[in-house]
């Protein structure tokens, strides 16, 4: 069987379509579980994704407390003979990938960018050296931990009409020895650079703060209205809130496209847009590293290229 768990929906659907695709190679079912609240309109979305099986197990905590949720999550595996277990690979993910892993002594490999069965062995990519390099690791025992980020697969179609069992799990952990004493909700822009389809991403070759309006306006010219920047646009030079910061230490995004102005292509930033599906690069340096992971090459000066850009696209678009 395949396990797949995530607190966050849209992850927890990604990682149901690789499941699947693994089920149907080994002829098992796909469970998947939800933790916290009972929610049967969620389990049956899980099962319009590609869910055999969604078990429910209530837990009062509504916060993820890690051992407790571990601890569910292993009677489950137990119950269910899950060989492979796929975990949403956020912080609350990884907490839990890990401890499971000790507690089960499994193997665990945490942000798989791909999964597979070789020969019968469950088979995992990483992304390794800041992306230079993907190191292919294979389990040799099961059960087998993985933890994947969002936007490594991209979910099945929704089917409604698809049928599965839901079933409720009264597991009731041993109560956890941490206590969470606040929660406040971090503060963030309108911006969501994973989820844009366009993005306009700057670069040191922007001179001043107040110039990132023209990436901001080809952006809106483009109907994509989001600006993403290079690390020191937003950690050093502090011109963009961190939200819009992308790379191996910023935010990974899968846009349809991508504009890099200004932005040299060094690899930490490549690790965070490499999977967009068509990028622009537009650099004054013909040399630039960006122009390697680039579909479309603008060798130019950014203040000259991005207000023509601009005009062409508004006249082209209406
Ligand atoms: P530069 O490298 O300074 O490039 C500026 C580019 O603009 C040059 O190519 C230049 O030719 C071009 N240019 C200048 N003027 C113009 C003009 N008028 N018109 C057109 N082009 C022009 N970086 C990230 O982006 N994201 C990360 O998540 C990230 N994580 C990191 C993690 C670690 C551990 C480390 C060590 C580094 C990380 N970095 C990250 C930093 C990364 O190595 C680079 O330093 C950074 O990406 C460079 O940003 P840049 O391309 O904007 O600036």
């Amino acid at each position: 069987m395949v396990l797949v768990y995530s607190d966050n929906k849209k992850l927890a659907f990604e990682l149901l379509s690789k499941a699947a695709e693994i089920s149907k190679e080994t002829k098992n079912e796909v469970i998947a579980a939800i933790i916290g609240k009972n929610d049967e309109t969620y389990a049956k979305e899980l099962v319009s994704y590609g869910a055999d099986k969604v078990y429910i197990a209530e837990n009062e905590s509504e916060t993820t407390k890690a051992e407790e949720y571990c601890e569910i999550l292993e009677n489950i595996i137990t119950e269910t003979k899950s060989e492979i277990i796929l975990i949403g690979s956020n912080k609350n993910g990884k907490e839990i990938a890990s401890r499971l892993a000790g507690k089960l002594n499994a193997g665990c490999v945490i942000d798989a960018t791909d999964v597979s069965l070789d020969a019968g062995k469950v088979t995992v990519k990483r992304v390794v050296y800041s992306g230079n390099a993907i190191s292919v690791q294979q389990f040799q025992t099961t059960p087998a931990i993985i933890t994947v980020p969002s936007k490594v697969f991209d979910p099945i179609d929704a089917d409604s009409s698809r049928k599965g069992k839901i079933e409720k799990k009264a597991i009731s952990p041993k109560k956890s020895t941490s206590t969470i004493t606040n929660i406040s909700e971090k503060v963030t822009g309108d911006v969501n650079v994973e989820e844009a389809e366009i993005i306009v991403s700057c670069g040191r070759g922007f001179k001043d703060k107040s110039d990132i309006k023209l990436a901001d306006e080809l952006a809106t010219a483009l109907k994509g209205k989001t600006v993403g920047c290079s690390r020191p646009i937003a950690a050093d030079l502090k011109w963009l809130p961190e939200d819009h910061w992308i790379g191996l230490s910023g935010h990974k995004v899968k846009p349809k496209l991508y504009v890099a102005a200004g932005i040299s292509g060094q690899i930490q930033h490549i690790a965070g847009m490499r999977d967009s599906s068509v990028v622009v690069a537009i650099n004054k340096d013909a040399d630039a590293l960006i122009f390697n992971s680039a579909d479309y090459g603008i060798v130019g000066d950014l203040y000259s290229v991005l207000p023509k850009l601009t005009k062409a696209i508004k006249e082209k678009m209406g």
